[in-house]
């Protein structure tokens, strides 16, 4: 692997340079046409075959390189998020005042990975390691979109493993469970009339979102505890004189696990079909997008955090921790502890400013409290999420704070010691056949071997639009 992490050593320039360039196009989910031709285009520069357009999205891509078995996948994604722009400051100040910008630094996962990628080539290319290593453009994560509709088309379905990292305030492994989600709009159509002089010649959409509400509501108390029924009317008529004839509510179902969750949602179908006979309102079922909970792979996981302790947590600079320390007197007071709460983060670590160590394992078998469509593909094949310390201690994510280090020197340096990591972890995997034979059985047992069937709607085989 010597090559490889050699290669990463001498494009480290570049390829900060490259995250720096994402970071500065700061395009949000499905809009990612420059981020996602600037990776495909380096990465058909180095010699990947490059598959684009997959599940029907112009900006994800597959790019390959090898031949035959194993096949090794990384993935990548790109997008940023709304109202985040932010400079490489310890203040809030807006590069482009409402737009988009990194606040999860996706511009540095997307780059991380493709430099773990093309680190692998140069081992097959020399003739030290057979196999085929993919890097996949992944569009619009943050919307649940990218991974979902890929998984549809079955581009991950030849993986012997997957291997992802998220930017994030530790150095380690991701062994929590995110949620299993859905989301779903659901329309009513009744029949307009003046609301006063011949109510009764209306049928109110609105009556019908209410009741269906209301359902749900009683739901509540019998489905499992951990299950997350949360919802928005998102058209409620236009004003009080009018019976309303149309009306919506945007909902987003989850659950631990995806078996949860297909209990539960037939019985909320049942609630919006009794709303609608109730009233007599046409109902419309807009499903939107829905993802897997993610299985982590104990196996891979761990093959991953030893590769990490190998290759090293990132060396900040002086400079990175006097921006830490005054970026750190923008937290409101308690956020530190609060964030490392919510993600199982022990408290000590609170005392930090930046990470600088690989941390075990401490989140294993916990829950996340939100989604990630890395699930879908933990489903498809064994897969392990390294989490580098490209943010500041106690950062929230989607924050402009999270923008701020993700464009500078300590999201970079981080970045730069996640791609060492996932190399020399895909070069174990990918050199040592018994270890992708034991991640294989676990990952057999956890299914139980049950293949992975699309959450989508069996005719909806594009996204329908942006959440
Ligand atoms: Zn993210």
């Amino acid at each position: 692997m010597e090559k490889g992490s050699q290669w990463i050593d001498q494009k480290v320039q570049e390829l900060c340079g490259l995250s720096k360039t994402i970071w500065e196009y700061a395009e949000v989910g499905l809009r990612e046409e420059k981020s996602a031709a600037a990776l495909a285009g380096y990465l058909e520069k180095e010699g990947f075959s490059i598959q684009k357009g997959v599940g029907n999205m112009p900006t994800a891509f597959v790019a390959s390189f090898g031949q035959g078995k194993p096949i090794l996948g990384f993935l990548g994604e790109y997008d940023s998020l709304a109202g985040l722009s932010q400079k490489t400051v310890p203040t809030r100040e807006e590069v482009v005042p409402g737009g988009a910008g990194h606040g999860c630094g996706h511009n540095l996962l997307g780059v991380g990975s493709l430099a773990s990628a093309v680190a692998l080539k140069k081992e097959i290319e020399g003739g030290r390691l057979k196999g085929t290593v993919r890097f996949y453009g992944c569009p619009a994560e943050e919307t649940l979109i990218g991974k979902v509709f890929m998984a549809k088309a079955g581009v991950f379905n030849d993986l012997d493993a997957a291997i992802t990292w998220h930017p994030w305030v530790v150095n380690g492994v991701w062994g929590g469970q995110h949620l299993a989600m859905n989301s779903v709009r659901f329309a009513f159509y009744g029949r307009t009339a003046h609301a006063a002089a011949a109510p009764h010649m209306g049928i109110s959409a609105l009556d019908a979102v209410e009741l269906m509400n209301i359902g749900v509501n009683f739901l509540r108390e019998h489905v499992i505890q951990e299950a997350r029924l949360h919802y928005v009317i998102t058209n409620g008529g236009g004003q009080p004189n009018v019976v309303p004839a149309e009306a919506e509510v945007w909902y987003y179902m989850r659950a631990p696990h995806r078996h949860q969750l297909e209990e539960i949602y037939p019985r909320i179908l049942k609630i919006a079909e009794g709303a609608s006979l109730m009233t007599g309102a046409r109902l419309e079922i807009k499903f939107q997008v829905g993802c897997y909970d993610y299985l982590p792979n104990r196996v891979v996981s761990e093959v991953v955090l030893d590769s990490f302790r190998k290759t090293g947590a990132p060396k900040f600079s002086e400079e990175d921790f006097v921006f830490a320390k005054s970026l750190e007197q923008s937290f409101t007071p308690g956020q530190k502890l609060s964030v490392l709460g919510a993600s199982n983060i022990p408290p000590e670590y609170g005392e930090m400013t930046l990470h600088t160590d690989v941390a075990p394992f401490y989140d294993w078998g916990k829950t996340l409290p939100g989604s990630t469509d890395v699930g879908d593909v933990s489903w498809i094949t064994p897969t392990a999420q390294l989490t580098a310390a490209t943010f500041v201690m106690g950062t929230a994510a989607h924050s402009w704070q999270a923008t701020a280090a993700s464009g500078m020197g300590i999201g970079q340096k981080a970045m730069v010691a996640a791609a060492k990591a996932m190399a020399l972890a895909g070069y174990e995997l990918m050199s040592k056949p018994d270890l992708l034979k034991r991640a294989k059985e676990e990952f057999r047992k956890n299914t139980g071997g049950k293949p992975y069937v699309s959450p989508l709607p069996p005719e909806m085989d594009k996204p329908q639009m942006q959440l």
